[in-house]
């Protein structure tokens, strides 16, 4: 294991070594002061620090040229982990390797020495870094990698001493990651920033992966809700709107992705030079007509990817303007408590999203969480989106045969930005040349559909014309790929007749190795002569130690000793090394030629960037659209009526999840309910028993809202909507500790939000408002939360709650009525019926709840016998009686409390008797006693 800093060959198949293979891996050193003495000890520690004490002092040659050059490199990159390559692997050192070996679990060694101490160091395997990665970017790192930019026998070269050259050649973070390994294929990753113009906020996003590009204009008290939508993996914010005390609230809620950058990034003027230049537009307006917010906050992704990337873009949609008026607001908690996306314990599973996802693509599957997450306001367009999942019903065969070929359609958007990043592999190339096929294939699907609506015609005419791309990817990409185009052999036979002369060669040169092997072991009688390889070696004659003596190695003897082991000794001819040239520049030209190959390939596919993301993104829509339908056909959903008004009026509605969570546990079937609000009758005071179902009936309306607006059926009878612009949810109670706020704070922050800005078009779910402060308290603050809905936002809304006193409103408030849950009782027990009917409850039934849930009989008597004192009348009254009471409280406990279990006489009696020790007289004795002290 040599000390010295080595510059490690380049990676080959043949030397990667495992993980675990530390030993061997540890044959790289770290880029130590092995030159000179060590300086004069510092107290300073980590990198950065070592760097700029060397800066300062001047004092390069007390390093050697690699830790200079490591230093440099360290220290243009402060805040990433960096990744420096040294062959096979990519090492970390100092502070990077404490931080990234505890971050991983893996080994943490000590190499050379810095400044009089030692260097921690720790390194991952470059063909197993991906996974390593994708633990550091989860975990908040940034990861700078720093490539080797030369063969080490270039450096060589230039002298023995010299570095190879090396430079960081990306940056990896949060929002801008491509690897598939890295990302999930179900979930865009966006990378945001935020901007401030002229006194105007502007958002802008980004999808790396896909090429997604789009900005929007946004006021403050909607910049929760949006963020809230795009759920960003990194926002990049100017330092000086971080500082901004009427945005830390909204933007603490992203405080793990936030990604400060210097306000110079975000100058509009350059932003628009740098749009313009990157879509090759004299003028930018041809894309829209954007704010100096817009454009300062689309000018500083596209730098920050320049800075990310060094310079390599990947392929961008022309920006284009969301937002603004076209998507339902739904603010963070509503999305929250609605569990959308994400189930309240933070996990896909038991979401709206798993419930309803029936797509079979990654780009499908995508597509449909971003219409969950951004569903629409514009009637025709819900229409439109509607008729496609309509037709799609109705056509089961086309809709089988159409997700059966989709199914085979893999990721082209993702292995489109792979390739414009010159990132992608020959398997991309195949991803394209399959999608496109698969694409062409439903094209003239849907081309015998020409009754298909207008939605579905438009995506079919968008799949085709790619027959010349497909046809070059088929002749020139072999049946089985690798995995990176430097590993080679991913061209076809028959594609390019020069590699498949030099392939040839190299095959034939296999041949004559096999042919010299057979001489040499005519010529020397060993039969068990091999001639093998290895990285070291080359190709040599591998003999056993007892058949050493039969290889002749005189002056005039061809065989020339190579090396011995203990099991074997090895030769080499001179006619074997002529061969190995030959195979080597046979596979070197070959290889050369297959990566021409490669850039070429890629070159024609980038020629066709556009066509091929449209085609990408039409296939992403009809799995949406078939998804939809399959749903609606398992699941029995119907088209919404849609209206521009403000009717909801549903027969038979059900909460999807719960509906689905209930068919799978066997637990019975799910009620359906109805409601019915209009401009007259826009409040619903629901009231119930608690485990009633209220928050379950509250909810599924508000995502049958949701679902029509986002373009796909519902689950219902029958249902009238007036599209809603705005949706509110208030549900359940949860404490925000990390923002210091008590859980009747963040209550009545939600409740504050939607009573300042519910307009006439929202929907308003409050379920239980008031509930987390003394009584008098919680009633009159649920009793003027109503009253503002029905005057002030005149929005519609349901209120569920158990205080009863709120149903008299109803004689007050023209707008409100009240319903409420049915139970029955039954052999004094309460049965559930889950239905909604006119009407209010007299009682909550909690104490009953209260008994089910397993509270201890005691405390469930002395509760109703509470509950009978203070429904007298006089509360105060029986307050103070109760208070003085406790005789009877310990009473009833006792009464509904088992006696403790005393030992049992007998089996005490029994405990120390042995029956062979026993007399059959003794015996009956005993048995007479034991009769005694059972009836004892
Ligand atoms: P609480 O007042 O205690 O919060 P609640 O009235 O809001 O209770 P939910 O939480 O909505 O009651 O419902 C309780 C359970 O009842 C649900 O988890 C579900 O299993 C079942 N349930 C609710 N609605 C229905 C329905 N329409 N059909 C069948 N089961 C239902």
């Amino acid at each position: 294991m040599p000390d010295q800093p080595t510059e490690a060959r380049a990676a080959t198949p043949d030397n990667r070594v495992a993980p675990d293979q530390d030993h061997d891996r540890r044959r790289h050193s770290a880029p130590r002061d092995d030159d000179g003495p060590a300086p004069a000890h510092s107290d300073k520690a980590g990198p950065n620090q070592a760097a700029r004490g060397k800066t300062e002092k001047g004092d390069k040659k007390a390093v050697t040229p690699m830790m200079v050059q490591f230093l440099e490199i360290k220290e243009a990159n402060p805040d990433c982990l960096l990744f420096y390559r040294m062959g096979d692997f990519y090492e970390l050192f100092f502070e990077d390797a404490v931080e990234a070996s505890a971050a991983l679990d893996i080994t943490l060694t000590k190499r050379g020495q810095h400044e009089g101490r030692e260097i921690p160091m720790c390194g991952v395997p470059v063909h197993a870094a991906e996974s390593y990665l994708s633990r550091l970017i989860r975990q908040g790192f940034r990861v700078a990698i720093c490539e080797q930019m030369e063969d080490p026998a270039e450096a060589k070269k230039r002298g023995a001493k010299s570095v190879v050259k090396r430079a960081v050649v990306r940056l990896v973070t949060p929002g801008t990651i491509s690897e598939d390994n890295l990302l999930d294929a179900r979930t865009h990753n966006y990378l945001a920033a935020l901007a401030e113009a002229a006194g105007e906020l502007a958002l802008a996003w980004l999808d790396m992966s896909t090429g997604h590009f789009a900005c929007e204009t946004v006021a403050l008290p909607a910049l929760g809700a949006v963020l809230a939508r795009l759920a960003p993996g990194e926002i990049l914010l100017p330092d000086r709107l971080l500082g901004r005390t009427d945005l830390a609230e909204i933007l603490a809620d992203w405080r793990d992705c936030h990604t400060p950058q210097p306000a110079a990034r975000f100058d509009s003027e350059n932003a628009r030079r740098r749009l313009e230049k990157l879509f090759s537009v004299g003028d930018l307006g041809a894309f829209g007509d954007f704010s100096r917010a817009e454009l300062a906050a689309a000018g500083a992704l596209i730098d920050y990817l320049e800075l990310t990337q060094q310079g390599k873009l990947p392929r961008l949609s022309p920006l284009r303007r969301g937002g603004q008026g076209q998507a339902m607001e739904i603010d963070a908690a509503t999305r929250r408590n609605l569990e959308l996306t994400q189930s309240l314990s933070g996990v896909r599973k038991g979401s709206l999203l798993a419930t309803i996802d029936r797509t079979v693509t990654g780009p499908g599957a995508r597509l449909l969480a971003a219409r969950l997450s951004a569903p629409l306001t514009a009637i025709e367009v819900i229409k439109a989106r509607h008729d496609g999942v309509q037709y799609l019903l109705a056509e089961t065969a086309l809709r089988q045969e159409l997700r059966l070929i989709l199914k085979r359609c893999p990721d082209m958007e993702r292995a489109l930005s792979r390739i414009s990043l010159a990132r992608g592999g020959p398997r991309d190339l195949a991803v394209i040349r399959d999608g496109l096929r698969e694409a062409a294939a439903l094209q003239g699907l849907l081309a015998s559909h020409p009754q298909a609506p207008a939605e579905l015609k438009a995506r079919g005419g968008a799949l085709g014309g790619q027959d010349g791309l497909i046809d070059l990817l088929e002749r020139a990409l072999a049946p089985d790929l690798p995995f990176q185009a430097r590993d080679g052999g991913f061209v076809a036979p028959g594609y390019a007749p020069q590699l498949d002369e030099l392939k040839g060669l190299r095959d034939e040169s296999r041949r004559l190795i096999a042919g010299l092997q057979a001489d040499y072991v005519a010529q020397t009688g060993v039969a068990s002569l091999k001639i093998r390889h290895n990285n070291v070696l080359g190709y040599f004659i591998d003999v056993t130690t007892a058949n050493a003596g039969k290889i002749p190695t005189g002056p005039d003897s061809p065989y020339v000793h190579r090396q011995t082991l203990a099991s074997a000794v090895r030769f080499s001819t001179v006619a074997l090394s002529e061969l190995e040239q030959k195979i080597l520049s046979a596979a070197d030209k070959s290889l050369a030629l297959e990566l021409e190959i490669f850039a070429e390939l890629v070159g024609e596919i980038l020629a066709q960037a556009e066509q091929v993301a449209a085609i990408a993104a039409a296939l992403a829509d009809l799995d949406v659209a078939a998804a939809l339908a399959e749903l609606a056909a398992q699941c029995r959903w119907v088209r919404p009526q849609m209206e521009d008004s403000v009717v909801f009026k549903i027969d038979g509605g059900r909460h999807p999840v719960v509906e689905a969570a209930l068919a799978k546990s066997q637990d019975g079937d799910f009620v359906a309910n109805d409601c019915d609000l209009d401009a007259d009758n826009r409040i619903w005071l629901v009231t119930g028993p608690n485990m009633a179902g209220k928050s379950t009936f509250l909810r599924q309306n508000a995502l049958i809202a949701l679902l029509a607006q986002m373009g796909s059926f519902v689950p219902v009878r029958a249902a009238r909507i007036g599209v809603v612009d705005r949706l509110f949810s208030r549900v359940g109670a949860a404490d925000d500790l990390a923002r210091g706020r008590s859980t009747f704070m963040v209550e009545m922050v939600e409740t504050a939000l939607i009573l300042n800005q519910a307009g006439s078009r929202a929907l308003v779910i409050l379920d239980e408002i008031g509930r987390g402060t003394a009584t008098f308290d919680g009633l009159s603050i649920a009793w003027a939360c109503i009253e503002h809905l029905h005057a002030v936002n005149g929005c519609r809304a349901f209120f569920a709650t158990h205080y009863h006193e709120l149903t008299r409103l109803s004689a007050k408030l023209p707008a409100l009525s009240c319903h409420a849950m049915r139970v029955k009782e039954w052999q004094g027990e309460v049965v559930f019926l889950h239905e909604v009917a006119p009407g209010a409850a007299d009682r909550s039934y909690g104490i009953h709840v209260a008994r089910l849930a397993g509270l201890p009989p005691g405390a469930v008597a002395r509760a109703e016998e509470v509950l009978a004192q203070l429904e007298q009348g006089d509360q105060a009254g029986a307050l103070t009686r109760l208070a003085d009471d406790l005789p009877l409280f310990s009473a009833t406990l006792a009464r509904a409390a088992p006696a403790a279990p005393g030992p049992d006489p007998v089996a005490s009696r029994l405990e120390g008797v042995n029956p062979d020790d026993l007399t059959p007289r003794e015996a009956l004795a005993l048995l007479y006693e034991l009769k005694t002290l059972n009836k004892a």
